[in-house]
């Protein structure tokens, strides 16, 4: 494998101990920990998840310095909003957090007529290295936990809640791990994330599991633990080519994991959940925008409960590589669909703001 791959994230101090990082039982038993009834715990989740209380002031039905101690032990702050970019009329908003160690990660809330989506992060930087994604390029900086992963979440529906994204109050309706990182590198935390989002509320945030997506490069033995967990959330591969040969190059951990390999793992989690996949394809110029890669693609997935997403491909810097030719795309889809395999493509949300797919950077100065 190529040294430049990077799986274990460095060592480094670990982010503060916070309610969204434990489970239900965990709660109750750190607060007994700390002194107090584990019932305070219930009323922690309730504020937390349930009114997506910040401020302590709010938590009326705690006595007050019970409500100072467990605040400072349970709720510590994470994750400092730096800066708030929006575009598309103020529906897509990309937000860059600072960690407490001085760490940098962005998230992105798009509003839609139908639903909201939050796209978080769940490491700073990647280790996978791809060449046409601006995250790849920094490297890995380290795993977020838990609770920084849930945190995202929170202040997109807060922002919701208050109505201060355009459209008026609302709530997140879908998640997607397609922010910055690779989240099946770090598996746990993620798939305690996926708890906290999807337990019902107070527990967790009540978001249904179907309407979180987990996006992958193709970490093969962790899509096939994924599946045996019996969770009801999407599963995305970002293929990006159809043969191994371009693979290599386009998605560098294709070199210990093959097409063909992706590909099984895919249909297995299929299998298990009942749950179609999306299959992410970058258009890129001359690159793995051929007829004949549309048609070995094809192939290669009909019969298969798929369906295929098609991204133009976003402007990273120093970036040679470019969007496809309009009509290299159309034919593109045209040869897919005539092998009755479904296919959208996705706007380019956020693209003014650096916020669509593979340029979150977490650049501080622009
Ligand atoms: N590491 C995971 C999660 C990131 S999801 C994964 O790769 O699946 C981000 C998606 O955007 C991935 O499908 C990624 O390949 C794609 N992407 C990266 N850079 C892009 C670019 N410049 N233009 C379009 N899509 C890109």
């Amino acid at each position: 494998m190529p040294a430049q791959l990077t799986f274990a994230a460095p060592r480094r101090a670990k982010p503060p101990r916070h309610l969204a990082d434990l489970s239900w039982d965990e709660r109750r038993e750190a607060v007994g920990a700390l002194g107090e009834k584990p019932f305070r715990a219930d009323q922690l989740s309730r504020h937390y998840f349930g009114r997506l209380a910040d401020d302590p002031a709010d938590m009326t039905d705690l006595p007050a310095p019970v409500r100072d101690r467990l605040v400072t032990e349970l709720m510590p702050p994470l994750l400092t909003s730096v800066r708030d970019l929006t575009c598309d009329d103020g529906a897509t908003r990309k937000t860059l957090w600072k960690a407490f160690d001085g760490t940098f990660v962005e998230s992105v809330l798009m509003r839609y007529p139908d639903r909201v989506t939050m796209c978080v992060s769940s490491q700073a930087g990647c280790g996978m290295n791809c060449p046409f994604c601006a995250t790849g390029q920094a490297g890995l900086t380290r795993n977020l936990s838990t609770a920084e992963i849930v945190e995202q979440v929170v202040a997109g529906a807060r922002a919701l809640d208050r109505g201060e994204i355009s459209g008026g109050r609302g709530r997140v309706s879908n998640i997607v791990f397609m922010g910055m990182g690779e989240p099946l590198a770090n598996f746990s935390t993620i798939v305690r994330a996926i708890h906290r989002f999807s337990d019902p509320s107070p527990r967790g945030l009540g978001i249904s599991q179907r309407n979180i997506t987990v996006s992958t490069v193709g970490l093969v033995p962790k899509i096939h633990q994924l599946a045996d967990l019996d969770l009801k959330v999407r599963l995305a591969v970002s293929l990006h080519a159809p043969d191994d040969e371009l693979r290599d190059e386009l998605v560098p951990i294709n070199t210990r994991w093959k097409v063909a390999e992706v590909l099984d793992a895919a249909w297995t989690y299929a299998d298990r959940t009942r749950r179609r996949i999306s299959i992410e394809y970058a258009l890129i110029r001359d690159i793995n925008d051929q007829a004949w890669r549309a048609d070995l693609l094809g192939r290669l997935i009909k019969n298969h409960p798929v369906h295929v997403n098609l991204i133009p491909l976003n402007p990273t810097p120093g970036s040679k590589w470019t969007a496809s030719r309009p009509s290299d795309q159309t034919e593109f889809v045209r040869r897919l669909e005539a092998h009755g395999v479904p296919v959208t493509v996705r706007d380019t949300r956020g693209q003014e703001i650096d916020g669509a797919c593979g340029q979150l950077a977490a650049k501080t100065v622009e």
